[in-house]
């Protein structure tokens, strides 16, 4: 976490959470830097929530309003158009094959691989950073090699993407507000 610290003539310690992310200590001159610490370390979980609950509304703000059903259509033709073209680089770089490729949109899921290695994709898929999208066909392209999520597939992922956590953690907290925008019905 990273903390900013600003010293005043007051007498208590206060702390705020400042949008997109910002946590902001407000201390008396003197107070020492261990002290700081052992505050913040007590305050420790009220911070942790505040934090999620701001970087929430952000991120609400970031995504807010439902697409039409026009523009869903337009974000898989897209998809239809330029996942395929890097799916065939990243299947060299994983060293498998696969089947079909479809483009859904979906509520559940951001990709799939079934048995027989077809391959579904999420059009919102076109929503999200370029990595986050080939994290996605990476880990579906992975299923290739071992159909469950065993720690021999996550160190297949991680080999032909090194910083793949970077991505997913970016879905877990980004995906669900993106999923939200998919129009109801
Ligand atoms: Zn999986």
């Amino acid at each position: 976490m990273q903390i900013e610290v600003i010293r005043s003539r007051r007498k208590t310690v206060g702390i705020q959470i400042i949008p997109p992310g910002r946590i902001v200590v407000r201390a008396p001159l003197a107070l020492p830097q261990t002290e700081i610490q052992r505050i913040l370390d007590s305050k420790r979980a009220w911070i942790e929530k505040h934090l999620a609950s701001v970087r929430q509304r952000e991120t609400e703000k970031e995504t807010a309003g439902k697409l039409s059903w026009d523009e869903v259509e337009e974000l898989g033709n897209r998809a239809v158009k330029e996942l395929p073209p890097r799916l065939r680089e990243l299947a060299k770089q994983v060293g498998v094959t696969y089947g079909r490729v479809t483009v859904r949109n979906q509520k559940t899921r951001w990709g799939s691989c079934s048995a027989q290695g077809n391959l579904n994709f999420n059009c919102l898929l076109m929503l999200c950073p370029r990595q986050v999208a080939d994290y996605v066909m990476v880990h579906e392209l992975c299923h290739r090699k071992e159909l469950n999520h065993s720690p021999r597939f996550w160190a297949e992922v991680e080999r032909v993407m090194p910083d793949y956590r970077d991505a997913r953690n970016w879905l877990k907290e980004h995906g669900p507000a993106l999923i939200a925008r998919l129009p109801n019905g």
